[in-house]
């Protein structure tokens, strides 16, 4: 058995250059719901390329929380963490005789529900330590180490801490074992950590003491202040020059509506540890929240105006707002979205903030109504965007919330 790559956009696998055809099956990774269309289109292009049936199966963060409307698309779902079944999917798709559908995780139409998979144990099982690294893809940044997967906090808008529950991580001696090896066999100095709730582990700040011992530099995801707290005179000897911060809302009233009981001064608290050792600081915004207000939107001059009192600089403020999007399977899935024209408006509180320096960037609203369609929606959607992709493009999916289906998905 052979296994190669493929990227969008690239006839041939990555490894060995083969063409389509000479494979039997599929598998599909789709983190967030606007890759659908994408791998709808690799789908056709695979199929015209290849005079032979072959099957296709999809995994991933969205398909995890939504399964129903892939397999519109798909010909199976693995809803979870592949990692406990991996043998048994393989074993599958060697065997035709064998039943796929038998196997935990996988979803497919004969079928009326499905079990979400998850690994007990992370110490249990494998980190990749040796990768195959294509000349396509080098690595450039610091390695990844997950840390951790689930979060034990309850923001109502996350669907990550749904889809990875429960909170897990693993242990001191796994993980240094697990870095020791990675730098002996790619050479890397700098590790990447990884994990949604990485903040929460409880011994996070020895493997941190740990690394910098070791001489091997480190970055970290989205961090909470109550982490810098410890940690902020280990980050001076990470390499790091950067720090990511999820406020999500100015507001302080709001953010502990949304689920996320951290306030302002926690931040500002923090960057203020690490204004000598850090440059950038990137943050983390939504809009169009349920229950928000202009005034919550208002307080986020001032907001940024704390940072640069503490000597950042404008341009060193990275912004990253995106409009709130909902997600199956989390409180908020109901809570539908404002209009596009609403949430246009809602966006310049953010764009006029590159006039003053700031460094902005927007996740465009009328993609992310289209995202919420495909979050929330079921069959019937992955007919209509099938329907919409023939029509108009790839690009086609984006006229979602125009339709009378999408429309009322997302004003419930
Ligand atoms: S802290 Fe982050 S990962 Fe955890 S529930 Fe909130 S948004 Fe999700």
């Amino acid at each position: 058995m052979i296994a190669e790559r493929f990227i969008y956009g690239f006839p041939r696998s990555l490894e060995s250059r083969r063409l389509p055809a000479e494979f039997d099956a599929f598998a599909f990774t789709i983190p967030y719901e606007g890759q659908l269309p994408l791998a709808y289109n690799m789908l056709q292009a695979l199929s015209s390329a290849s005079s032979q049936k072959f099957f296709t199966i999809v995994g991933g963060s969205s398909p995890t929380s939504n399964p129903d409307i892939y397999l519109e698309f798909f010909d199976a779902v693995y809803v979870g963490e592949l990692e406990p079944s991996v043998h048994l999917v393989v074993d599958a798709l060697l065997e035709p005789s064998s039943l796929l559908s038998s196997v935990p995780g996988i979803f497919v139409r004969e079928k009326e529900s499905f079990q979400r998979v998850y690994a007990d144990n992370l110490n249990t099982i494998p980190h990749l330590v040796k990768p195959i690294i294509s000349d396509i893809s080098p690595i450039t940044e610091g390695y990844p180490l997950e840390v951790s997967r689930g979060c034990p906090m309850s923001c109502k808008f996350c669907v990550g801490r749904v889809i990875y529950s429960p909170f897990r991580w693993r242990s001191l001696s796994v993980l240094k074992d697990i870095a020791e090896r990675i730098v002996e066999s790619t050479g890397v100095k700098r590790l990447t950590l990884i994990g949604a709730g990485l903040s929460y582990v409880p011994h996070l700040p020895q493997m941190l003491e740990w690394l910098v011992n070791k001489g091997i530099g480190f970055s970290l995801p989205s961090v909470t202040p109550s982490l810098i707290f410890k940690v902020h005179e280990l980050i001076q000897y990470s390499g790091t020059r950067t720090i990511t911060f999820a406020p999500e809302t100015p507001s302080e009233t709001l953010r502990r509506y949304i689920g996320k009981a951290i306030e302002n001064g926690e931040y500002f608290q923090a960057a203020f540890l690490l204004r000598k050792s850090i440059k950038n600081i990137k943050l983390y915004f939504m809009f169009g929240l349920p229950d928000e207000r202009e005034e919550d939107l208002t307080q986020l001059q001032s907001f940024l105006e704390e940072f640069v009192k503490f000597g950042f600089q404008r341009r060193n403020i990275k912004i990253s707002a995106t409009p709130f999007v909902p997600k199956k399977g989390t409180p908020f899935e109901d809570e539908g979205m404002p209009p596009l024209k609403e949430l246009e408006r809602k966006a310049r509180y953010f764009r006029r903030l590159r006039k003053e320096g700031y460094n902005v960037s927007v996740y465009p609203p009328k993609a992310a109504r289209a995202q919420a369609v495909i979050s929330l929606g079921d069959k019937k959607v992955g007919k209509l965007l099938k329907l919409l992709i023939h029509k108009y493009g790839v690009k086609g999916w984006l006229k979602l919330p125009e339709t009378k289906l999408g429309a009322s998905i997302l004003q419930r």
